[in-house]
C-alpha cells in the first residue's frame, strides 16, 4: 500500500514551520510574563512584542509600529476594520465584493441588519472586480471599500492598487475620506506585501496561512485613520484590541512572515511549477474539467478545478482514503450543500460547481507528491462518474 501523504490544503491552513516553534518556545516556558507588568518577567515579554511589532511594521513597509495590532486571527482583524470604521466615522455604507471570505461577507451582511448599508460588486469570469461598478456605487455616506487581495476559492488577485487611485481621486472632493481595507490573508507569505505600494488604510493578516500558529493576526491601520474598537477593557494594542497579549504567537507569526519574504521568490516560483504540471496532468489526462483559477491573475499556489457531473464531495473522501487532502471549494464552507459565492459569482454553471475541487499547494509540497496525485486522481474521478447517475445520462 501506498505510504505517501499529499497535503494539498494549504490555504485552510499550513504546517508551523519548525523555525517558528523554536522560537516561540521560550515564550511559553521561561519569557511567560504579562507585557503590562512592571517587573523584569513583564519587561522582558514587552520587550518582545514591541520588537515584534517594529519587525512586522518593516515586513509589510508600514511607516510605523503603531499602525501594527496583533489580533485573535484574520477574522478578528477583517471584523476591525469594517465594523471599527462603520463605527467612527460619518456614514452608514461600505462596499465590498461578491467573492469575499465569510469573515468580510457575513460581517457586512450582519451590518445590513443593523441599518448599515452594503454594496457587493460584482467579478468577471477570472473573478476580477467590476472597477466601473464600484466607482458608481460611491455615495456621500460611504466610509469604507473592502476587497480582499487574493481569494481564497480561486487565487484570482484583486486590483487593490488601481481601486485606491479611484478613492484618492473621490477623496479629493470629500469631507470624509472613504477608507479602504483589503483581506490579505491569502497573500501575506506569498505576495510581497507593500501597504504604500497598495495604498490601502487597513490590511488584515492571518498567521496560519503561512506556517505560523493558529489564533494569532494582524491589522495595519494607517496613521490618523479614524477608528473604534470593538472590544473594550485595558489599554493594550493602542486600545484597539484589549486583552493580554499573546507573545509567543505574536513572535511565531513574525518569525514566520520574515522567513516567508526572504524565501519568497525560490518557494513561489517551486509552487508555481508544481501547480502548473498538477493543472497539466488533470486536464491531459481527465474529461470534462474546467479550469476555474485563471493563471493570468492567480496567486501561484491555487487551483480550483471543476470536474463535470460529479460531487465534489463524494471526490474529496475517496481522495482522503487514498491520503491526498484536498478541498471543496473552501473549507469554511464545507457541510453546505449550497454552490460557492465565488464560483456562482464567476458564472460557473451548477453541474461544474458541485464538482469542484481545490488544491492548495505550499513549501511542503514535492514534484513526486503531484506524481502520486495525477496517478490516483484521474482513476477516482472515473470511478464516481460511473457511480453518478448525472454522468451516465449526459
Ligand atoms: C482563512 C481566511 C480568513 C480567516 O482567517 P482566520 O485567521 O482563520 O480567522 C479570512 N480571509 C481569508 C481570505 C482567508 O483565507
Amino acid at each position: 500500500m501506498n505510504k505517501r501523504k499529499v497535503y494539498l490544503d494549504n490555504s485552510a491552513t499550513t504546517q508551523v514551520r519548525k523555525e517558528v516553534v523554536d522560537a516561540m518556545i521560550p515564550y511559553f516556558t521561561e519569557i511567560y510574563g504579562n507585557a503590562s507588568s512592571v517587573h523584569t518577567y513583564g519587561q522582558e515579554a514587552k520587550q518582545a512584542l514591541s520588537q515584534s511589532r517594529e519587525k512586522f511594521a518593516k515586513l509589510i513597509n508600514a511607516q510605523s509600529s503603531e499602525e501594527i495590532i496583533f489580533t485573535s486571527c484574520g477574522t478578528e482583524s477583517d471584523n476591525i476594520a469594517i465594523v471599527g470604521s462603520l463605527l467612527a466615522n460619518e456614514g452608514k455604507h461600505v462596499i465590498t465584493s461578491k467573492i469575499e471570505h465569510h469573515a468580510v461577507l457575513f460581517t457586512c451582511q450582519n451590518l445590513e441588519k443593523n441599518g448599515y448599508k452594503a454594496d457587493y460588486i460584482s467579478v468577471d469570469k477570472s473573478g476580477r472586480i467590476n472597477l466601473e461598478e464600484l466607482t458608481n456605487k460611491i455615495t456621500d455616506d460611504t466610509v469604507i471599500v473592502s476587497i480582499m487581495h487574493a481569494n481564497n476559492e480561486i487565487g484570482v488577485i484583486e486590483p487593490i492598487e488601481e481601486i485606491s487611485k479611484i478613492l484618492k481621486e473621490k477623496n479629493k472632493n470629500r469631507k470624509n475620506k472613504i477608507l479602504l481595507h483589503t483581506d490579505a490573508v491569502q497573500t501575506s507569505g506569498k505576495l510581497k506585501l507593500d501597504v504604500q505600494k497598495l495604498g490601502v488604510d487597513l490590511l488584515s493578516v492571518s498567521g496560519h496561512k503561512f506556517y505560523g500558529p493558529k489564533g494569532i493576526g494582524a491589522l495595519y491601520i494607517r496613521k490618523g485613520t479614524k477608528i473604534s474598537p470593538l472590544f473594550h477593557g485595558g489599554h493594550h494594542e493602542f486600545g484597539m484590541k484589549p486583552g493580554t497579549e499573546n507573545i509567543a504567537e505574536i513572535v511565531g507569526m513574525t518569525k514566520a512572515l520574515e522567513l516567508a519574504n526572504e524565501e519568497m521568490e525560490e518557494e513561489s516560483k517551486k509552487i508555481y511549477e508544481l501547480r502548473n504540471k498538477l493543472m497539466d496532468g488533470i486536464v491531459n489526462k481527465i474529461s470534462d474539467v474546467v479550469i476555474n483559477t485563471d493563471m493570468k491573475y492567480a496567486v501561484p499556489s491555487i487551483l480550483s478545478v471543476s470536474f463535470n457531473y460529479i460531487e465534489g464531495e463524494s471526490l474529496l473522501l475517496m481522495l482522503d482514503m487514498a491520503q491526498i487532502a484536498a478541498s471543496a471549494g473552501s473549507a469554511c464552507a464545507t457541510g453546505s450543500s449550497e454552490p460557492s459565492h465565488v464560483l456562482s459569482a464567476i458564472g460557473a454553471t451548477p453541474i461544474s460547481a458541485q464538482g469542484t475541487l481545490r488544491f492548495s499547494l505550499g513549501r511542503y509540497n514535492t514534484q513526486e507528491d503531484i506524481d502520486y496525485v495525477l496517478d490516483v486522481l484521474p482513476k477516482l474521478v472515473e470511478k464516481v462518474r460511473q457511480m453518478s447517475p448525472v454522468w451516465n445520462n449526459r
